[in-house]
């Protein structure tokens, strides 16, 4: 006995469950089950409540099960073709109901006055009547449905519902006793959660109708799944501290003070604190994988350059990853001011580049005469390669992931990695996707900010904005509009910019209106960005290429269109283009939303201007799968747990891992053999995930 307690259930072919043939196999396949473990944890995602309920209770509509006495024949009454309707007086709890049947009528020699039956269907208060979708009589076989929670599972294909539960039980009966436990058992005890298996039996087969035993064997499994993928992430990061295959960079500490003290401003005390950590983390041997997470307008852009200018001192290259071209020139153009008194060479690398221009920088990466590289994600590609490359910043990405670290190690590269995000993240969220990560929090804004007005106004007062922006570019001012996003179509996109850049040239003849989309050429682009700048362009009409990142401490004006298409974080991202200077600046949302979510967005925005209360609020109304927009999040997919309602779960999965992590005790006591196993086969031990 206690050797089948060692199987691993995930071994085993679904085929060996009683009842499952080649073919049913085939279509157990189809849902994702091969194998016996795989099918024990495909649970159901609701329940039929076939739990006998005293009749005062039931609500009128109401789907409900009554045991009931027969007290009357049957009277059946035939219609249409083959049709019968057959109703029968039934005494429930003492009451007289009429019980209604249809194209039953072969139970008609069954319901005779005095017989017990269970049935179950909808419940008509008013006229103490019910029409019956499912009926069990008593003795019969043996009973059941009734009195019972009946799961539900997701079905499709050649998996029949019956069928699926029939086999579950199966399933249960011949294996359920070999689930082994995979967690510790001071974690159970902890938290009392109940045991691996009890949770999956109760799961499947909530036999004592229970809801509560239902919750705690999810809960179980929930807590299960935050706690390996949690447990996964550290083993992770701590794997990549202790390669110690980066390289402790020896920087001039006293060139980089003299760098910050010549800036045309004083850091705040967050961009100090959050410098001293990248230094630190630079001048020690292990790998820098740090995320850094500002609101826009935090200023991270100054970080990221004097870590740069930091790792150069040390004899280091530097590259800054940006996620648009437009982004990766601005970038270009501030570091190079900022650096030019340093005698830094910064290089420019980007995908619409001519050849030749892309062949000269590349070869002079490779012989170490370009200092800092500034790109897309180019820069990290397979062709490229650096003399000496120490420091990695990616800024308004998501993820720089294994993969990109893999491409680097390829070629003998073991860069420290300093992400920056656009988007502040809800912390459950930041635990999941960046786990593996050390994080850095610039909470305040550089001093002398005045805080940007947001109003919502509908279409009809578009006058009243035109004259404000009058307003503001008389004063010397500059303004963005960004036009309606038509989702399926970049081509409408380019058109709707197209038109109301016509639109308010007219409107303001007497200023340079430019114009910016992603179709348009990226020197033409370049140019445009130049001008607006510079200044010498007053009024910028934009698609959303400009959402993040751009730079115009002069812009005071944000017009955004139908911003009830936007979602929230994106909006955020928007206003943040403003209120990057000493004017006060203004945000206006033009929208008439159709839809309560889209008000709800519309009012949110003129209420905060907190990019992390906004994140939040964000993630609440979209979810996590869409919080980061597209696929790139790397956050994995959850069976068991939700971590926006789990968070508490998920906290404590995190420091309960963090903690076992710790303790010496893990990597040897027997008694976590089985989570080392588990590392083990998720390859995070021997280190193949960075390959
Ligand atoms: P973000 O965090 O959104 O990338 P940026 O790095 O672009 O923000 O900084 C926004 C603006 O604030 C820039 O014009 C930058 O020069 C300025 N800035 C950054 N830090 C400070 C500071 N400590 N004091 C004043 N202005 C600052
Ligand atoms: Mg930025």
């Amino acid at each position: 006995m206690s050797e089948s307690k060692h199987t691993d259930l995930n071994l085993l072919p679904v085929r060996l469950v009683p009842g499952v043939g080649p073919q049913k196999a085939e279509h157990l396949g189809a849902l994702g089950i091969g194998t016996v473990g795989e099918l024990l944890e495909y649970f159901p995602f609701r329940y039929e409540d076939y739990r006998l309920k005293p009749l005062e209770e039931a609500k009128d509509g109401e789907k409900i099960t009554v045991a009931a006495a027969v007290f009357a024949e049957p009277n059946l009454q035939r219609y249409g073709r083959n049709k019968t309707r057959m109703t029968c007086r039934m005494l429930v709890d003492r009451v007289l109901i009429t019980t209604v049947w249809f194209n039953r009528h072969f139970l008609r020699e069954r319901l005779t006055p005095g017989t017990d039956v269970v049935v179950t269907g909808k419940w008509d208060a008013r006229r103490l009547q019910l029409t019956v979708a499912q009926a069990e009589f008593a003795g019969a076989q043996q009973s059941t449905r009734s009195g019972t929670l009946q799961p539900v599972y997701s079905v499709g294909g050649d998996v029949t519902q019956g069928w699926l539960r029939k086999t579950m039980l199966q399933a249960l009966d011949r294996f359920g006793d070999q689930v082994a436990e995979v967690l510790p058992d001071e974690l159970l005890a902890k938290h009392k959660l109940l045991s691996r298996k009890e949770a999956i039996r109760t799961v499947h087969r909530p036999e004592d109708g229970e809801e509560s035993r239902i919750q705690a064997g999810k809960r179980r499994m929930a807590y299960e799944e935050l706690f390996r993928f949690q447990l996964k992430l550290l083993a992770y990061k701590q794997l990549v501290k202790q390669r110690s295959e980066g390289s402790a960079k020896k920087l001039e500490r006293e060139k980089v003070r003299a760098f910050v003290r010549a800036l045309p401003f004083r850091l705040t005390s967050a961009q100090k604190q959050v410098i001293a950590d990248i230094l630190e983390d630079l001048e020690a041997p292990s790998c820098m994988n740090r995320l850094l997470q500002g609101d826009v307008g935090s200023g991270k852009t100054v970080v990221a350059a004097t870590a740069l200018y930091a790792a150069v001192t040390a004899g280091y290259q530097g590259a800054m990853m940006a996620p648009t071209e437009i982004l990766a020139e601005q970038h270009a153009r501030s570091l190079n001011q900022m650096f030019e008194p340093y005698g830094l060479q910064i290089g420019l690398l980007t995908g619409s580049m001519p050849e030749k221009q892309k062949r000269d920088v590349l070869g002079a990466l490779q012989m170490g005469l370009i200092d800092i590289a500034i790109g897309t994600h180019a820069l990290i590609q397979e062709h490229v390669h650096y003399r000496n490359l120490g420091l990695v910043v990616t800024d308004e990405q998501h993820r720089f992931g294994v993969q990109q670290r893999s491409v680097l190690r390829r070629k003998g590269l073991a860069p420290d990695v300093l992400t920056m995000t656009a988007t502040p993240i809800p912390r459950t969220l930041a635990i999941t996707a960046f786990g593996d990560m050390d994080v850095s929090s610039l909470r305040e804004m550089p001093k002398g900010r005045k805080p940007i007005q947001t109003y919502w106004v509908k279409k009809d007062k578009l006058e009243r904005v035109w004259g404000y922006i009058r307003k503001e570019v008389d004063a010397g001012r500059q303004a963005y509009v960004i036009c309606p996003l038509i989702e399926e179509s970049e081509k409408l996109d380019v058109q709707n910019a197209i038109e109301l850049h016509a639109q308010l040239a007219v409107l303001f003849d007497d200023q340079e209106v430019g114009l910016l989309h992603g179709r348009m050429r990226s020197d033409d682009k370049d140019q445009v960005m130049q001008q607006f700048h510079q200044g010498a362009c007053s009024i910028l009409v934009s698609t959303t290429v400009i959402e993040v990142g751009v730079d115009v401490p002069n812009a005071t004006v944000m017009v955004i269109y139908d911003a009830d298409r936007f979602g929230l974080s994106q909006l955020h991202q928007l206003r943040g283009r403003v209120g990057r200077g000493e004017h006060a600046s203004t945000c206006v949302l033009v929208a008439d939303p159709k839809s309560d979510n889209g008000r709800e967005r519309m009012q949110a925005m003129t209420e905060t201007a907190d990019g992390f209360e906004i994140a939040r609020r964000d993630l609440e109304l979209r979810g996590p799968g869409d919080f980061f927009g597209t696929k790139q999040s790397g956050l994995p997919e959850f069976r068991f747990s939700d971590i926006v309602q789990d968070y508490e779960l998920l906290e404590q999965a995190r420091d309960d891992a963090a903690a076992l992590i710790r303790s010496q005790s893990f990597w040897t006591d027997a008694a976590y053999a089985s989570l080392r196993d588990y590392l083990q086969r998720e390859q995070i031990m021997q280190g193949d995930l960075l390959d």
